[in-house]
């Protein structure tokens, strides 16, 4: 993507979001767009195609159920047992099939940021984790551990994932829902990291 072009296509996004969202999930997902903007800059990663990410990411949070199932009939796809119990994992999972079928954008790291900004997974890219830890560190987040997960952006992209997985993995045991095995690899591996770091 040259720069006009993407400044294009992210405007193309704000207009397709704004129109699927309320107004105050709208303002967040600008919110995670400006962030993952900025920890792109911060992190050495394009920031446009940041900021086009994060503006994507919950483009289908809103979407009825009707239109969620249509999306996973229309592109074949087929939840495992543990997805089909979590109703937060299914905007991720459509909303990236959206994105890339719908609106045509093919970038792969894209479609990969949006489909993981929930669950999270192992081997992620330097985009993944910037979308990942954008929406929990997005100007609008005001939850107990918030200020210390912004702390932990600025010493490392790891750090804070490392502490946003934790908090919601804690969130789901709390809540005695059953934890993709996306969010274990990614604990694992980070957690695994930090033990190589000591
Ligand atoms: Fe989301
Ligand atoms: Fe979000």
């Amino acid at each position: 993507m040259g720069k006009g072009n993407s400044d294009n296509v992210f405007i193309a996004c704000i207009k397709i979001v704004k129109s699927r969202l309320s107004n105050e999930r709208f303002k967040h997902s600008l919110n995670v767009a400006n962030e993952a903007k900025r920890l792109a800059k911060r992190y050495g990663m394009d920031p446009q195609k940041a900021e086009i990410a994060g503006i994507l990411h919950d483009i289908f949070k809103e979407a009825p159920r009707e239109e969620h199932l249509q999306i996973l009939n229309r592109f074949g796809i087929i939840l495992t047992d543990i997805e089909k119990k979590s109703f937060k994992l299914w905007h991720a999972i459509t909303g990236s099939a959206y994105v890339k079928h719908v609106l045509h954008i093919k970038d792969i790291d894209i479609y990969n940021a949006i489909r993981y900004h929930t669950s999270a997974r192992g081997g992620m890219s330097l985009l993944e984790k910037i979308v990942f830890v954008a929406d929990f560190t997005s100007k609008d987040r005001n939850y107990g551990d918030v200020d210390r997960i912004r702390e932990d952006a600025t010493i490392s992209l790891e750090k804070a994932m490392r502490s946003g997985l934790k908090y919601t993995i804690r969130e789901l045991l709390s809540k005695n829902l059953p934890i993709d095995p996306g969010s274990i690899a990614a604990y694992n591996e980070l957690v695994l990291k930090k033990f190589r770091e000591i």
